[in-house]
């Protein structure tokens, strides 16, 4: 399943395009995920021809039969990064190439087609030069949505012979609106998010739906995430609803999160694994149990843990809330490593430091 590693684009143009009073109000106070910009992308796929038809066109919406085979069996996944207007007058992303493989991979799993990754990073590099008025400054960034879905009418359980991937964009500012003060979150011991050989690796919308009940527990906890568990055992910590999850022994000097296998392959998670040995911290990916949390928070010897992820960057982890007692992790407080990590994270995102470790590309 491949296409063309790049397609010509027709671009057609948004006759109503916000205006510049309009868009100005919007960049004011983004929030996340609530307006979109002028235009979008879409590439269909389909059997016998592979990709073709990449089009620039006006944000809108979508036609499709009630038959269309997304709409009963969930054939779909999608991605999610940022392009930053950088200090130095640029427009940067942060390591697209790595999303365009996170999305082959997820797209492996659902028994999709693989869209090339040439073809992933110029479909963000033609929405993000179409409207890159709409990126915010300082703070601020251009949250890309890459989707994939299968839009063939066809109502028998079998992959789809056609495809439509498209690409939104939408101005946020700061994710939580605590900002990057520590957040509670709720251990999930009635639900799991992902068993092993399921799709919890792979960014499928299946999975996010299945975190919705738990996730609505946690905020009625008044907690911002779910933590889950694993499905085998029920008590190794995978992660959050829409983060990965570390711990940090400062004493040892040592960061330890869960491994790969069951949870999203984050691609901070990633990133932190560098900046942390560059910060001369052991990185240890391993099994990660619920007790050891309580333990270790309890005796100290755990001093911080936080979450990461495009949308958050990072977030301390000030409490994790469970039916089995509370556990308080460094008295509530954001800890130092975490605010460390994340400014360094912060700035190689914007462009205010050296981009030692080659992540970003310019747009
Ligand atoms: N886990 C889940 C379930 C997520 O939805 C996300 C957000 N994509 C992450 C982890 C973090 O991944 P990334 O750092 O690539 O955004």
């Amino acid at each position: 399943m491949s296409g063309a590693a790049l397609l010509p684009f027709e671009f057609r143009p948004n006759p109503n395009p916000a205006t510049d009073a309009e868009r100005a109000a919007i960049l004011a106070d983004p929030g996340f995920g609530k307006t979109f910009t002028d235009h979008m992308v879409t590439i269909k796929w389909t059997e016998g021809v592979g990709w073709h038809s990449a089009t620039v066109e006006p944000f809108g919406p979508i036609p499709m039969s009630p038959a269309t085979a997304v709409l009963h069996y969930a054939q779909e996944i999608f991605e999610g990064m940022k392009a930053y207007n950088a200090a130095d007058g640029s427009i940067t992303m942060f390591r697209p190439e790595a999303n365009a493989r996170r999305f082959i991979e997820s797209a492996h799993r659902m028994a999709m087609p693989e869209l090339p990754e040439e073809l992933f990073v110029e479909s963000l590099r033609q929405l993000v030069r179409t409207d890159r008025a709409w990126i915010p400054s300082g703070e601020g960034s251009l949250y890309l949505r890459p989707f994939m879905f299968a839009s063939e009418a066809f109502l028998g359980v079998r992959p789809a012979k056609e495809f439509l991937y498209c690409v939104i964009a939408s101005p946020a500012g700061a994710y939580f609106k605590s900002g990057p003060k520590p957040i509670s979150v709720y251990v999930s011991e009635e639900y799991t998010r992902a068993a092993p050989g399921g799709t919890g690796a792979a960014k499928c919308g299946g999975n996010y739906a299945t975190s919705l009940l738990p996730q609505a527990q946690a905020i009625e906890q008044g907690c911002e995430q779910v933590v889950f568990l694993d499905a085998v055992h029920r008590k190794y910590v995978d992660e959050l609803g829409g983060m990965n999850v570390f711990f940090v022994y400062g004493l040892d000097r040592t960061i330890v999160t869960p491994e790969l296998g069951t949870i999203l392959p984050g691609i901070t998670r990633d990133a932190i694994f560098a900046l942390a040995r560059d910060f001369g911290y052991e990185v240890v990916e391993r099994a990660y149990s619920i007790d050891e949390w309580r333990a270790d928070a309890a005796d100290g010897s755990l001093t911080e843990a936080f979450a990461c992820g495009t949308a958050a960057v990072m977030t301390p982890i000030g409490m994790a809330k469970s039916v089995n007692g509370d556990i308080e992790v460094g008295g509530g407080k954001a800890g130092e490593v975490t605010m460390r990590l994340r400014q360094a994270l912060l700035d190689i995102q914007h462009g205010a430091a050296e981009d030692t470790h080659g992540w970003i590309t310019r747009i």
